[in-house]
Protein backbone atom coordinates (compact mmCIF):
# COMPACT_ATOMS: atom_id res chain seq x y z
CA UNK A 1 0.00 0.00 0.00
CA UNK A 2 1.21 3.50 -0.76
CA UNK A 3 0.66 6.29 1.01
CA UNK A 4 -0.08 9.82 -0.70
CA UNK A 5 0.88 12.51 1.67
CA UNK A 6 -0.08 16.01 1.47
CA UNK A 7 2.59 17.74 2.37
CA UNK A 8 1.19 21.13 3.53
CA UNK A 9 2.56 24.67 1.79
CA UNK A 10 5.54 24.61 2.66
CA UNK A 11 6.37 24.98 6.48
CA UNK A 12 8.19 22.34 8.08
CA UNK A 13 5.73 21.91 11.09
CA UNK A 14 2.57 22.42 8.39
CA UNK A 15 2.20 18.94 7.46
CA UNK A 16 -0.09 16.90 9.57
CA UNK A 17 1.35 14.64 12.96
CA UNK A 18 0.01 11.61 10.40
CA UNK A 19 2.58 12.79 7.29
CA UNK A 20 5.19 13.20 9.46
CA UNK A 21 4.86 9.57 11.14
CA UNK A 22 4.18 8.67 7.44
CA UNK A 23 7.80 10.33 6.24
CA UNK A 24 9.51 8.96 9.91
CA UNK A 25 8.70 5.19 9.02
CA UNK A 26 9.18 5.39 4.96
CA UNK A 27 11.83 3.04 2.99
CA UNK A 28 10.83 4.44 -0.47
CA UNK A 29 10.28 8.88 -0.89
CA UNK A 30 8.84 10.35 -4.01
CA UNK A 31 8.34 13.91 -3.82
CA UNK A 32 7.05 16.30 -5.94
CA UNK A 33 10.29 18.44 -6.12
CA UNK A 34 9.00 21.60 -8.30
CA UNK A 35 6.48 22.76 -5.13
CA UNK A 36 7.44 20.73 -1.96
CA UNK A 37 9.73 22.19 0.60
CA UNK A 38 13.20 20.05 0.53
CA UNK A 39 12.79 20.81 4.84
CA UNK A 40 10.68 18.22 5.15
CA UNK A 41 12.70 15.34 3.92
CA UNK A 42 14.88 15.82 7.24
CA UNK A 43 11.45 13.69 8.69
CA UNK A 44 12.86 10.72 6.72
CA UNK A 45 15.41 7.81 8.21
CA UNK A 46 19.11 8.04 6.79
CA UNK A 47 18.77 4.99 4.74
CA UNK A 48 14.99 6.20 3.22
CA UNK A 49 15.61 5.85 -0.73
CA UNK A 50 14.22 9.44 -2.05
CA UNK A 51 13.19 10.39 -5.45
CA UNK A 52 12.33 13.68 -6.65
CA UNK A 53 9.38 13.17 -9.72
CA UNK A 54 10.03 16.69 -10.93
CA UNK A 55 12.38 14.42 -12.82
CA UNK A 56 10.49 11.52 -13.38
CA UNK A 57 7.43 10.79 -16.03
CA UNK A 58 4.73 8.97 -14.94
CA UNK A 59 6.10 5.81 -15.75
CA UNK A 60 9.22 6.40 -13.74
CA UNK A 61 7.12 7.35 -10.96
CA UNK A 62 5.13 3.91 -10.65
CA UNK A 63 8.50 1.99 -11.86
CA UNK A 64 9.58 3.05 -8.10
CA UNK A 65 6.56 2.47 -6.74
CA UNK A 66 5.96 -0.96 -7.87
CA UNK A 67 9.81 -2.65 -7.61
CA UNK A 68 9.70 -0.93 -3.95
CA UNK A 69 6.20 -2.51 -2.98
CA UNK A 70 7.65 -5.91 -4.72
CA UNK A 71 10.40 -5.38 -2.00
CA UNK A 72 7.78 -4.71 0.41
CA UNK A 73 9.48 -1.67 1.49
CA UNK A 74 7.08 1.64 2.78
CA UNK A 75 6.70 3.93 0.40
CA UNK A 76 5.72 7.49 0.44
CA UNK A 77 4.39 9.57 -2.45
CA UNK A 78 4.53 13.32 -1.26
CA UNK A 79 2.29 16.05 -2.90
CA UNK A 80 2.32 19.72 -1.86
CA UNK A 81 -0.44 21.33 -0.40
CA UNK A 82 -3.83 18.83 -0.27
CA UNK A 83 -2.93 16.01 -2.82
CA UNK A 84 -6.70 16.65 -3.53
CA UNK A 85 -6.00 19.88 -5.40
CA UNK A 86 -4.24 19.97 -9.06
CA UNK A 87 -2.64 17.08 -7.30
CA UNK A 88 -2.48 14.82 -10.46
CA UNK A 89 -3.18 11.87 -8.59
CA UNK A 90 -5.98 9.95 -10.16
CA UNK A 91 -3.86 8.29 -12.59
CA UNK A 92 -1.35 7.33 -10.38
CA UNK A 93 -3.93 5.75 -8.10
CA UNK A 94 -5.40 3.90 -10.92
CA UNK A 95 -2.33 2.70 -12.99
CA UNK A 96 -0.81 1.41 -9.82
CA UNK A 97 -4.17 -0.33 -9.05
CA UNK A 98 -3.79 -2.26 -11.86
CA UNK A 99 -0.59 -3.42 -10.77
CA UNK A 100 -2.79 -4.62 -7.41
CA UNK A 101 -1.74 -1.64 -5.81
CA UNK A 102 -3.89 0.47 -3.39
CA UNK A 103 -3.60 4.06 -2.12
CA UNK A 104 -4.11 5.88 1.12
CA UNK A 105 -4.29 9.42 1.11
CA UNK A 106 -3.43 11.88 3.55
CA UNK A 107 -4.73 15.40 3.52
CA UNK A 108 -2.79 18.54 3.72
CA UNK A 109 -3.25 22.33 4.35
CA UNK A 110 -3.59 23.32 0.96
CA UNK A 111 -1.71 26.92 -0.26
CA UNK A 112 -5.49 28.85 -0.54
CA UNK A 113 -5.32 28.07 3.32
CA UNK A 114 -1.97 29.17 3.74
CA UNK A 115 -2.19 32.33 1.56
CA UNK A 116 -5.77 33.13 3.75
CA UNK A 117 -3.70 32.66 7.28
CA UNK A 118 -0.51 34.90 5.56
CA UNK A 119 -2.50 37.53 5.08
CA UNK A 120 -4.68 37.11 8.63
CA UNK A 121 -7.74 37.01 6.77
CA UNK A 122 -11.07 34.72 5.97
CA UNK A 123 -13.15 34.00 2.75
CA UNK A 124 -16.43 33.26 3.87
CA UNK A 125 -17.21 36.70 5.86
CA UNK A 126 -20.75 37.51 6.29
CA UNK A 127 -22.70 39.76 3.42
CA UNK A 128 -19.84 39.97 1.94
CA UNK A 129 -19.47 35.91 0.23
CA UNK A 130 -20.14 32.79 1.35
CA UNK A 131 -18.30 30.91 -1.38
CA UNK A 132 -14.77 30.14 -2.19
CA UNK A 133 -14.22 29.18 -5.75
CA UNK A 134 -10.71 27.69 -6.58
CA UNK A 135 -9.52 27.67 -9.68
CA UNK A 136 -7.06 28.78 -12.63
CA UNK A 137 -6.06 30.19 -15.69
CA UNK A 138 -6.03 28.15 -18.79
CA UNK A 139 -2.26 26.64 -19.60
CA UNK A 140 -1.05 24.17 -21.29
CA UNK A 141 -3.76 21.87 -19.29
CA UNK A 142 -7.39 23.08 -20.54
CA UNK A 143 -9.92 24.34 -18.42
CA UNK A 144 -13.72 23.51 -19.40
CA UNK A 145 -15.62 25.93 -21.52
CA UNK A 146 -18.24 26.05 -18.91
CA UNK A 147 -15.69 26.98 -16.01
CA UNK A 148 -13.99 29.90 -18.09
CA UNK A 149 -12.54 32.37 -15.63
CA UNK A 150 -14.98 35.27 -16.56
CA UNK A 151 -17.97 32.62 -16.01
CA UNK A 152 -16.80 32.24 -12.56
CA UNK A 153 -16.04 36.15 -11.88
CA UNK A 154 -19.82 36.54 -12.49
CA UNK A 155 -20.45 35.49 -9.09
CA UNK A 156 -18.05 38.24 -7.44
CA UNK A 157 -17.45 35.68 -5.03
CA UNK A 158 -14.20 35.08 -3.12
CA UNK A 159 -11.92 33.52 -5.26
CA UNK A 160 -8.41 31.54 -4.83
CA UNK A 161 -6.50 31.41 -8.27
CA UNK A 162 -3.78 29.05 -8.83
CA UNK A 163 -1.01 28.12 -11.28
CA UNK A 164 -1.96 31.44 -13.44
CA UNK A 165 1.08 34.18 -11.90
CA UNK A 166 2.56 33.87 -15.07
CA UNK A 167 -0.40 35.59 -16.97
CA UNK A 168 -1.40 38.42 -14.68
CA UNK A 169 -2.48 40.57 -17.24
CA UNK A 170 -5.08 37.81 -18.98
CA UNK A 171 -6.05 37.09 -15.42
CA UNK A 172 -6.65 41.01 -14.52
CA UNK A 173 -8.81 41.21 -18.13
CA UNK A 174 -11.11 38.09 -17.36
CA UNK A 175 -11.54 38.78 -14.04
CA UNK A 176 -12.77 42.04 -14.87
CA UNK A 177 -15.28 40.45 -17.08
CA UNK A 178 -16.92 39.22 -14.60
CA UNK A 179 -18.36 40.64 -11.38
CA UNK A 180 -15.33 42.42 -10.26
CA UNK A 181 -14.05 45.62 -10.49
CA UNK A 182 -10.83 47.18 -11.61
CA UNK A 183 -10.89 48.27 -8.19
CA UNK A 184 -11.41 45.02 -6.17
CA UNK A 185 -9.34 43.99 -3.52
CA UNK A 186 -6.85 41.21 -4.55
CA UNK A 187 -3.90 39.80 -3.25
CA UNK A 188 -0.90 37.89 -4.72
CA UNK A 189 1.29 35.94 -1.84
CA UNK A 190 4.72 34.07 -2.64
CA UNK A 191 5.47 30.80 -1.45
CA UNK A 192 2.42 31.02 1.72
CA UNK A 193 4.23 30.08 4.98
CA UNK A 194 8.00 29.55 3.42
CA UNK A 195 10.67 31.85 4.51
CA UNK A 196 10.80 33.77 1.35
CA UNK A 197 7.10 34.22 1.76
CA UNK A 198 5.68 37.47 0.16
CA UNK A 199 2.18 39.04 0.20
CA UNK A 200 0.99 41.61 -1.38
CA UNK A 201 -2.23 43.30 -1.17
CA UNK A 202 -3.61 45.31 -4.00
CA UNK A 203 -6.40 45.86 -6.14
CA UNK A 204 -7.17 44.29 -10.00
CA UNK A 205 -5.88 46.94 -11.69
CA UNK A 206 -2.39 46.78 -10.08
CA UNK A 207 -1.89 43.59 -9.27
CA UNK A 208 0.00 42.58 -12.60
CA UNK A 209 2.56 45.69 -11.73
CA UNK A 210 3.06 44.55 -8.57
CA UNK A 211 4.19 41.25 -9.07
CA UNK A 212 6.27 42.62 -11.64
CA UNK A 213 8.04 44.62 -9.29
CA UNK A 214 8.28 42.39 -6.53
CA UNK A 215 9.36 39.54 -9.09
CA UNK A 216 6.86 36.79 -8.12
CA UNK A 217 6.22 34.63 -11.57
CA UNK A 218 5.61 31.37 -9.70
CA UNK A 219 4.79 29.80 -6.82
CA UNK A 220 2.36 32.15 -6.10
CA UNK A 221 -1.81 32.23 -5.32
CA UNK A 222 -3.74 34.99 -6.22
CA UNK A 223 -7.02 35.66 -3.97
CA UNK A 224 -9.38 38.06 -5.49
CA UNK A 225 -12.76 39.53 -4.14
CA UNK A 226 -14.45 41.89 -1.56
CA UNK A 227 -13.40 39.35 1.64
CA UNK A 228 -10.33 41.71 1.33
CA UNK A 229 -11.93 44.82 1.62
CA UNK A 230 -13.35 47.10 4.61
CA UNK A 231 -16.86 46.25 4.30
CA UNK A 232 -18.47 42.92 6.32
CA UNK A 233 -20.83 41.95 8.70
CA UNK A 234 -20.24 39.97 12.44
CA UNK A 235 -21.30 36.87 12.39
CA UNK A 236 -24.48 35.53 14.13
CA UNK A 237 -22.05 33.12 15.74
CA UNK A 238 -21.10 35.51 18.49
CA UNK A 239 -24.12 37.74 18.52
CA UNK A 240 -24.87 38.19 21.77
CA UNK A 241 -28.64 38.33 20.59
CA UNK A 242 -28.54 34.87 19.03
CA UNK A 243 -29.06 31.90 20.15
CA UNK A 244 -27.62 28.64 19.39
CA UNK A 245 -27.97 24.92 20.72
CA UNK A 246 -25.08 25.37 23.38
CA UNK A 247 -25.65 29.03 24.13
CA UNK A 248 -29.24 30.10 25.29
N1 LIG B 1 -1.96 20.72 -4.16
C1 LIG B 1 -1.47 22.09 -4.03
C2 LIG B 1 -1.59 22.87 -5.33
C3 LIG B 1 -0.70 22.35 -6.43
S1 LIG B 1 -0.80 23.29 -7.88
C4 LIG B 1 -2.19 22.78 -2.88
O1 LIG B 1 -3.12 22.21 -2.30
O2 LIG B 1 -1.81 23.89 -2.53
C5 LIG B 1 0.57 24.35 -7.74
C6 LIG B 1 0.12 25.78 -7.48
O3 LIG B 1 -0.28 25.89 -6.13
C7 LIG B 1 1.18 26.83 -7.66
O4 LIG B 1 1.28 27.25 -9.01
C8 LIG B 1 0.66 27.96 -6.80
O5 LIG B 1 -0.40 28.64 -7.46
C9 LIG B 1 0.04 27.18 -5.66
N2 LIG B 1 0.94 27.02 -4.51
C10 LIG B 1 1.45 25.88 -4.03
N3 LIG B 1 2.15 26.11 -2.91
C11 LIG B 1 2.08 27.44 -2.68
C12 LIG B 1 2.54 28.29 -1.64
N4 LIG B 1 3.23 27.82 -0.61
N5 LIG B 1 2.23 29.61 -1.71
C13 LIG B 1 1.50 30.10 -2.73
N6 LIG B 1 1.02 29.34 -3.73
C14 LIG B 1 1.29 28.02 -3.69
Amino acid sequence: MVKIIGAGPGAKDLITVRGMRALQEADVIIYAGSLVNEELLEYAKKECEIYNSAYMNLDEVIDVIVKAEQEGKKVVRLHTGDPSIYGAIREQIEVLATHGIRCEICPGVSSFLAAAAALNCEYTVPEVSQTVILTRMEGRTPVPEKEKLSLLAQHGASMAVFLSAGHLKELQEQLCEGAYTPDTPCAIVYKASWAEQQCIKTTIKELEQKAREAGITKTALVLVGDFLGEQYAFSKLYDPEFQTEYRK
